[in-house]
C-alpha cells in the first residue's frame, strides 16, 4: 500500500491521525497509511515527533512507503500522531532558503548548485564555480535578503515533466513533476517541505566558503539559526573587545596588532633564550676538567624534554671550544645528543649512528653534531654507558 504524503499538500500539518498499516515483529517499524512525517531525502533530515505518544526517532523513505521507526514498539489500528514543529519549520526554513540562495547564485554569478546538505548546525551548497569573490558574496547575501522582505510568494504545482518550462535545473525523470516556485526568481521540481513566503525563512546570513572537488562549498543560515549564530559572534567578538578595552569595529585592527608584537616579542625572546644557553655551554666548558688527552667530556641529563634550538645552542657553546665532547641526555621521551669540537678527531653522525644501531634507536647528522632517539629508558641507559 502506497503511503499518502501529506506534507505534499500541506507542509504546516502537524496533528494527524492515521491507520497502521504494516509493522515490524518488534513493532517499532511502522507503515501508516498516510502520513506527515517527512522522511530524510534532498538534503533534508527526516523529522521527529511522537506516534501514540511514543517518540520517532527515523524516517525513512523506501519510494512507495514511508517507514517510521519510534523509540519502542506502538500498539493499536489508528494512531494519533504528532510532528515536532519547531525541527520541522526550521528544517523548512533552511531548504527555502536554500532554493533561494541557489536561485539567486546562478542569476548574479552563474554558479548552478550541484548538491546541498541541511546540517544540524549548518548548511552548505556546493556551487558549481571555481571562486567566489567576497564581493559576489556580500552581493547574493544582499539579493537573497531583499527577496526574504518582499516576502516573495513560494507556490507548489504540479505539471507534466514534458511541459514545465523555466526550470533552474533540467527534471531527472518523466511523469508530472512537483515545482517548487518562488515567484519572479525560481522554479524548481522538488519533493520536499518549503514555507509558503520567503519572509518565513528569516534572515539568510552567508558564511564560510570551501574549495571543495572543483566546486565552492558555501555556509549559510536562515530564521533563528542566523540570529542565535549573531549572538554568539556578538557574545565572542564582545570578549576579545573588552580585554582590548575597545570598540568592537576596532577589536580585529588591535588584535593584529597584539599579534605582531607577541611574534616580535617572541622571536626576541628566542634569539635571547639561544644566547643564554650558549653562554650555558662555555661555562659548562670551563668548569669540565680536560682528560689525560686534553679532551673535556661532559653529560649534561635533562628529565625531560625535546631536541630543540636551545639545546643544540648550549651544544654549540660547549663545542665552539677546543677538544671538547658533549653528551646530552633526555630521559623521556629517551633521547641522545652527541656534539664534538673539530679538533677531537671524531665523527659523531657516524658515531651515534653506529650507537643506535645496536640498541634499536634512529637518528642521525653531521660531523659535529647528531642527535637520536632510543626506545626505553634502558635502552638509553646503556647506550650511553657505551659512550664511557
Ligand atoms: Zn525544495
Amino acid at each position: 500500500m502506497i503511503t499518502t504524503r501529506l506534507y505534499h499538500q500541506d507542509a504546516y500539518l502537524t496533528e494527524f491521525s492515521a491507520h497502521i498499516v504494516g509493522r515490524s515483529d518488534d513493532g517499532r517499524r511502522l507503515y501508516l497509511d498516510r502520513t506527515a512525517f517527512y522522511p530524510a531525502s534532498g538534503g533534508q533530515p527526516h523529522d521527529t515527533g511522537t506516534i501514540s505518544g511514543v517518540p520517532v526517532v527515523d524516517v525513512i523513505d523506501e519510494e512507495k512507503r514511508i517507514a517510521h521507526i519510534t523509540a519502542s514498539p506502538v500498539e493499536g489500528a489508528e494512531v494519533a500522531c504528532r510532528v515536532d514543529w519547531a525541527r520541522r519549520f526550521d528544517h523548512m526554513q533552511q531548504h527555502s532558503g536554500q532554493h533561494l540562495l541557489s536561485a539567486v547564485l546562478l542569476e548574479l554569478c552563474g554558479a548552478e548548485t550541484v548538491s546541498f546538505h541541511l546540517g544540524s548546525e549548518v548548511s552548505t551548497i556546493d556551487a558549481a564555480v571555481g571562486a567566489l569573490r567576497p564581493e559576489d558574496v556580500l552581493a547574493a547575501e544582499q539579493r537573497v535578503n531583499q527577496c526574504v522582505t518582499e516576502n516573495r510568494p513560494i507556490t507548489v504545482t504540479y505539471e507534466p515533466a514534458s511541459e514545465a518550462k523555466d526550470l533552474r535545473r533540467p527534471a531527472d525523470r518523466e511523469g508530472v513533476l512537483r515545482i517548487v516556485s518562488i515567484e519572479g526568481l525560481d522554479r524548481s521540481p522538488c519533493g520536499g517541505t518549503h514555507v509558503r513566503a520567503a519572509g518565513e525563512i528569516g534572515p539568510v546570513v552567508l558564511r564560510k566558503l570551501e574549495k571543495v572537488r572543483g566546486n565552492v562549498r558555501l555556509e549559510f543560515l536562515c530564521g533563528m539559526r542566523a540570529v542565535r549564530r549573531a549572538r554568539s559572534d556578538f557574545e565572542a567578538l564582545s570578549r576579545i573587545a573588552r580585554i582590548f578595552s575597545s570598540t568592537l569595529d576596532d577589536a580585529p585592527t588591535l588584535v593584529a596588532a597584539q599579534h605582531d608584537a607577541l611574534q616580535s616579542a617572541d622571536k626576541a625572546r628566542r634569539r635571547v633564550a639561544g644566547e643564554l644557553a650558549r653562554y650555558q655551554g662555555r661555562e659548562r666548558y670551563a668548569s669540565t676538567e680536560p682528560g689525560r688527552d686534553g679532551v673535556r667530556r661532559a653529560v649534561v641529563r635533562q628529565p625531560s624534554g625535546a631536541v630543540d634550538e636551545e639545546l643544540r645552542a648550549l651544544a654549540q657553546g660547549f663545542t665552539a671550544q677546543p677538544k671538547a665532547f658533549l653528551v646530552v641526555v633526555i630521559e623521556a621521551p629517551p633521547a641522545v645528543v652527541m656534539a664534538v669540537s673539530a679538533d677531537v678527531g671524531l665523527h659523531a653522525g657516524d658515531t651515534l649512528k653506529a650507537l643506535l644501531a645496536r640498541h634499536n634507536g634512529r637518528g642521525g647528522g653531521n660531523a659535529r653534531m647528531a642527535q637520536g632517539t632510543v626506545p626505553s629508558r634502558e635502552a638509553l641507559a646503556a647506550l650511553v654507558a657505551e659512550i664511557g
